[in-house]
């Protein structure tokens, strides 16, 4: 007789729940996947996939004007916004059906709705109560936006993903990743995109030269960015919408896009209830295996805010999984993450950046900046930045930077060596592919200087 319905229940069918609950299913766990919105999670409904997706879309428009400096006559190319948007939603169709069969291949059980903690082993769902040994919280994340008057009128990336029509002005409001990526789509579609900062820079946390190249290339692509700004109340009047921004100025458009952060989905979930300690931004508080503060509940993903990336949640999963269903007890390492901004040029990073660097080591900066092959013929006023940060004593590389075309393919590689210990000697004696983007990696010899002491 089992003490409880379930081995498991997760709360969240996004991509860590999913992968977790998957792979216990494999490993003959009986599992209970509770989801309150479409099956597939933030990534695959509402993120990385449907915004990859446009990102692509949008490149065309670039790559029909290049297309000239080679020779072609590209007469009367017009974008259909809704006919993207209604390709898009046809192939997010497509993807949550196969999620659901891989939940179903795995043998767990989808139960649709909205699952609240009762205690430490019970989960409510609509009036119906079920028990679970353990339980794992993957809801993942929301997009949070300050509290501005007017905040009513501004919309999400959750939104900007299904537009039936794409706004001629835009204003996004943040620097971060989902506002970079979302300026990128609009401004190569054709909007007028005003871009509202409180830094001097786009992407702060990232490399400074990183951060500035990518901020005179979005300037280049005609975005207007308003630095060292904040919005301070949104107006409506008719289709029209006015961001007003501490200074005064008055921005009017078509649609204002809030990109200002997300925040972990932990409120009204039981979890106080049931004794799940959440830290001062409302994430869950869990050990090196995903362990809350309770037992046998676990969580994992961007509700615990530690890595908020896909692959991290679907890898913090598996390793769950791995050590409470399979008895093969397997931790996280968070080192050498790589990541990727899909913005236009696109930006990609492993490991440190120089700044980060420089607290803890001596470090050597290798940095080149130059026009990639194809604009030399497109005539594209677009430069490529490659940066590599190397501790001085070891020879180790600490950090790899790209800004520009194809930078994500190109770091995903540089994170296989960066997570080997490769050191810049290993970088040197790797004979460069001709002609790419990718060999300046690998042929960068002379340090640039240091900058000067205050
Ligand atoms: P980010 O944390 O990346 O950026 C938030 C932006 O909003 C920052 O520029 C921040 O400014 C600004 N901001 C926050 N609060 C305020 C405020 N009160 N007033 C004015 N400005 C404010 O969040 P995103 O929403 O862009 O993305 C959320 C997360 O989603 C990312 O951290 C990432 O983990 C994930 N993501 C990953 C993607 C990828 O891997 N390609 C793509 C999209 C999202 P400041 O810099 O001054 O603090």
């Amino acid at each position: 007789m089992r003490r409880f319905d379930y081995d498991l229940i997760t709360l969240g069918a996004g991509s860590g729940g999913v992968r977790a609950s998957r792979m216990a299913g494999k490993y003959g766990a009986k599992v209970a996947v509770i989801e309150s919105s479409r099956v597939g999670g933030t990534c695959v409904m509402r993120g990385c996939v449907p915004k990859k997706l446009l990102v692509i879309g949008a490149h065309f428009g670039d790559a029909f004007e290049d297309a000239r400096g080679f020779g072609w006559t590209i007469d009367g190319a017009r974008h259909d916004w809704p006919a993207m948007i209604a390709a898009k939603i046809k192939e997010l169709n497509r993807l949550e059906g196969v999620y659901r069969n891989l939940l179903r291949n795995a043998g767990n059980q989808l139960i649709e709705g909205r699952g609240v903690l009762a205690d430490r082993h019970t989960v409510e769902i609509g009036g119906k109560r079920i028990t679970g040994e353990k339980i794992l919280i993957a809801t993942g994340g929301w997009p949070a936006i300050p509290d501005i008057p007017g905040r009513e009128h501004m919309f999400t990336s959750n939104e900007a993903l299904d537009l039936m029509h794409r706004p001629e002005r835009m204003v996004i409001w943040g620097g971060g990743y989902i506002a970079v990526e979302f300026a990128g789509i609009f401004r190569a579609l054709g909007s007028e995109v005003h871009l509202v900062i409180r830094a001097d820079h786009v992407l702060r946390g990232f490399d400074g030269d990183v951060r500035a190249h990518l901020t005179t290339e979005l300037e280049k692509k005609g975005i207007r960015i308003h630095k060292g700004r904040t919005i301070t109340k949104i107006a409506k009047a008719g289709a029209t919408y006015t961001a007003t921004l501490d200074d005064g100025t008055a921005i009017s458009a078509d649609g204002v896009l809030a990109a200002t952060g997300r925040a972990p989905n932990t409120a009204k979930l039981g979890l106080a209830e049931a004794g799940v300690a959440i830290n001062g931004k409302s994430a869950v508080v869990v050990d090196g295996w995903s362990r809350t503060s309770v037992e046998n509940i676990f969580a994992l993903g961007d509700v615990t805010d530690r890595i908020n990336l896909t692959p991290v949640a679907i890898n913090e999963g598996r390793l769950f999984a791995e050590t409470q269903f399979n008895k093969n007890p397997m931790e996280m390492d968070y080192a050498n993450v790589a990541s990727a901004v899909f913005s236009q040029p696109a930006v990609s990073v492993v490991g440190l950046s120089e700044e980060n660097a420089r607290k803890t080591h001596d470090v050597l900066i290798f940095c080149t900046s130059f026009r990639p092959m194809k604009h030399t013929l497109s005539g594209r006023d677009e430069r490529t930045l490659m940066k590599l940060v190397v501790d001085r004593k070891t020879d180790r590389v600490l950090g790899c930077h790209m800004v520009g075309d194809d930078a994500p393919e190109i770091i995903q590689g540089l994170a296989v060596a960066l997570k080997c210990g490769a050191t810049k000697a290993q970088f040197d004696a790797t004979i460069g592919i001709h002609p790419t983007a990718a060999e300046e990696f690998v042929t960068m010899r002379d340090p640039v200087a240091p900058p000067a002491k205050a």
